[in-house]
């Protein structure tokens, strides 16, 4: 049922790709991302076209865009940014060339994909059947196999009873992490370690999977105890090319939700860190994957490293790969949608290289204090910090700006890039010490124990550190 002989069809277009250029972009997303793809779309000389919802009329973003429309009227917040038919009857009745899904809402769904394609508008990100593939975690698992990319010991399909969770569980040993088939950010996870927990465990999570992603399909992993979470940053072009832009640790994890980013990984060695980016390669060539992904492994203490999923998109933490790297990922992307190949846009593998350290933290209107609740009303006060190294991709808030519940408590990405960790730690902790943001609460003071945490600053974390230091939250 999975078969996966339709990417040969995807593969070895060689020589095949036309190179059409792109003059509009509409970006199918909100605040901090869409403004980050605006943004690379003027410098390429490319119109940038805004969609918002209304709940998002007095936000900033929109008004970052060359021309910006109202979507979704009547509709509920959410609904806005998910509503393919008028999204493509916006782009279409505008002229628009390409659509940007950017990350979240429309991104991973093929279906949007393929009737951005169907209208004869660009889509800025993999085929759709290189979507649809990977947004299965099961079929992303088989591909993983197929290639010959390690994973973790799992479920070679979705389980739907508990007998057949019970048996896996009793084949493999605990502990074994329940995840949802069509699952993501963080979410539809649930780590067993009890026999007489399996029960119920499974079955709660296949019911929150049915309710969060209208399908309740599970399957089953061996959990990595004490894993790191290390990433490869890909780029592929229509030729069948694919490039690593090195690796991210993104270990730094609350409820298996990414808080702080660093590229290059840590005292990772390289033997182990080559040996991953070869394996991402391989599988997105074995894919036939083209434009920017992310290959997700965990690495265990012993350096065994397997393969977890692939992120068919652009991905929050982009930007500390771009202030490593020096390769701006956006423009990329839009460059090999328009038909370019890596060699003819510079990014042969021996090119790319790494310099310094770069880390970034996600500051969100969320309370520290109130268990990460997140925090609405009117920015009083807005003061960021600067300087040299520091970067600021932001959803544009600033004195006056409301913050609503409708969407993510995402406020600004601060990233620093300095020689090495110890002092781009310190870097990021001087500028968030700068900030002064009043009229909501904000996490920095908990992003602050984090930089300042001597365990961190070592370098030298897995995903157990949120929760084994309580004493972040105060
Ligand atoms: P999502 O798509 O929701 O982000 P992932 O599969 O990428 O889910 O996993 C997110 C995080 O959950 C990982 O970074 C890791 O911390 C944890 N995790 C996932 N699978 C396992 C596993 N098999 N063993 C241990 N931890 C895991």
């Amino acid at each position: 049922k999975r078969q996966l002989i339709r990417w040969s069809v995807t593969r070895g277009m060689g020589s095949q790709v036309q190179y059409r250029p792109i003059r509009s972009v509409l970006v199918a997303n909100r605040g901090e991302i869409a403004i980050r793809v605006f943004r690379a779309c003027t410098e390429l000389g490319i119109k940038s076209v805004a969609i918002y919802s209304e709940q998002d009329k007095m936000q900033m973003f929109r008004q970052k865009a060359d021309e910006a429309y109202l979507v979704g009227k009547g509709l509920p917040p959410v609904q806005a940014y998910l509503n393919i038919n008028e999204i493509i009857r916006v782009a279409l009745e505008n002229g628009v060339d390409a659509i940007h899904p950017g990350y979240g809402f429309l991104s991973e769904r093929s279906d949007f994909a393929q009737a951005v394609i169907d209208a004869g508008i660009r889509f800025i990100g993999p085929s759709p059947y290189v979507v649809q593939a990977m947004g299965d975690k099961v079929a992303a698992r088989n591909a993983a196999i197929e290639s010959g990319v390690p994973i973790v010991p799992g479920t070679p399909g979705p389980v739907t009873t508990t007998e057949e969770a019970e048996a896996f569980c009793l084949k493999h040993g605990l502990p074994v992490i329940f995840k949802a088939a069509y699952g993501g950010g963080g979410r539809g996870m649930r780590v067993v370690r009890k026999k007489e927990e399996v029960k119920e465990a499974f079955e709660r999570a296949s019911s929150e999977a049915a309710a969060a992603f209208g399908n309740g399909a599970m399957f089953i992993e061996k959990f990595v105890e004490r894993p790191r979470h290390i990433e490869v940053q890909l780029l592929g072009d229509k030729a069948g090319n694919v490039v690593h832009l090195y690796e991210r640790d993104c270990s730094v994890q609350r409820r298996h939700q990414k808080v702080v980013e660093m590229a290059p990984a840590p005292h990772l060695d390289d033997k182990v860190r080559q040996a991953m980016l070869d394996n991402a390669v391989k599988l997105a060539k074995h894919v036939g994957y083209s434009n920017a992904g992310t290959v997700e492994f965990l690495v265990d203490q012993e350096g065994n490293f397997y393969f977890i999923e692939v992120n068919a998109r652009l991905q929050v933490e982009h930007t500390v790969t771009e202030e490593v790297t020096g390769i701006d990922l956006v423009q990329s992307q839009i460059k090999i949608a328009e038909g370019m190949t890596l060699p003819e846009l510079h990014l042969t593998q021996d090119k790319i290289t790494k310099n310094g350290f770069a880390i970034q933290c996600r500051v969100t209107t969320e309370d520290p204090a109130k268990n990460f609740q997140p925090d609405t009303g009117r920015i009083e006060v807005f003061r960021t910090g600067e300087g040299m190294g520091i970067r600021l991709d932001s959803a544009a808030a600033f004195p006056g700006a409301v913050i609503s519940p409708y969407y993510d408590s995402l406020l600004v990405k601060v990233i620093s890039h300095a020689s090495d960790l110890h002092s781009s730690c310190a870097k990021l902790a001087r500028a968030l010490r700068e900030f002064r943001v009043r009229g909501v609460k904000t996490n920095i003071p908990f992003l602050l124990n984090v930089l300042e945490d001597q365990k961190f600053i070592s370098g030298s974390v897995d995903t157990y550190f949120i929760d084994e230091n309580p004493q972040l939250f105060s």
